[in-house]
């Protein structure tokens, strides 16, 4: 079976339910949550969702500018430097910091 663990980054999102994909929870950044005013109006906006996987909801606060708004740099930094324990490939990981590094540019 598929580890359950949530992964490191699940406390910066709210999940909800995937109309087209039961298995697979949707998670919306909390961050954007927080900016937008409430889950509803968040919800709809696609850049604000990405699956409930560690890669994609690490990439999503890689570009969020919310996220960097309501969280300290130093905290930025080390959730950006968390492993993400579902990529296995190296090079993904290294293309999310060095577009975090322009980012911060
Ligand atoms: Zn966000």
């Amino acid at each position: 079976m598929k580890n359950k663990k949530p992964h490191a980054f699940r406390q910066y999102f709210v999940l909800i339910s995937n109309p087209n994909n039961a298995t697979n929870a949707l998670a919306v950044c909390s961050s954007c949550i927080k900016k937008y005013g409430t889950l509803e109006e968040t919800r709809v906006r696609p850049e604000c969702v990405t699956s409930n996987r560690a890669n994609l909801c690490q990439n999503h606060l890689s570009k969020c500018a919310n996220f960097k708004e309501y969280v300290s740099s130093e905290e930025v930094q080390r959730i950006l430097n968390l492993s993400v324990p579902e990529d296995d490939k190296n090079k993904k990981k290294e293309n999310i910091k060095v577009n975090y590094l322009k980012f911060i540019k």
